[in-house]
């Protein structure tokens, strides 16, 4: 298999409910985000993907996250904005948009911090 991985980053605020912690008051966090790209096979010219698709992709699922309250994103309306939704959320829609044939967005981190992250994949 390849895989490929792009690193990008958002910043945005949010408040975790039902937790007891320090993330339970309102705060920010500098997400930087990894997407991985998996897939058995090259296209012709040699690559899996063209990276700048992914990363604009990525942007665009960031645009929507980046220097907002996430709380009040639609995507979080219903569940805790934690870096484990974070994750799937951007998983969601990176696979809707990428997606192809035996070509797959294989896993999606997001750290919340240098020392911490949530991944999300599927089987
Ligand atoms: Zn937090």
């Amino acid at each position: 298999m390849y895989e490929l991985k792009i690193i990008s980053q958002f910043a945005a605020a949010h408040q975790l409910k039902e937790f007891h912690g320090s993330c339970e008051n309102l705060h920010g966090h500098n997400w930087k985000v990894e997407v991985h790209v998996r897939g058995p096979r090259l296209e012709g010219n040699g690559l899996l993907m063209d990276f700048r698709e992914i990363k604009l992709a990525t942007k665009v699922a960031l645009d929507d996250l980046d220097h907002h309250f996430l709380n009040e994103v639609d995507a979080f309306k219903e569940m805790n904005p934690s870096s484990e939704n974070i994750a799937r959320h951007i998983f969601k829609r990176l696979s809707r948009s990428l997606d192809r044939g035996d070509i797959r967005v294989s896993k999606v981190t997001a750290w919340e911090s240098d020392n911490a992250c949530a991944s999300y994949s599927e089987p």
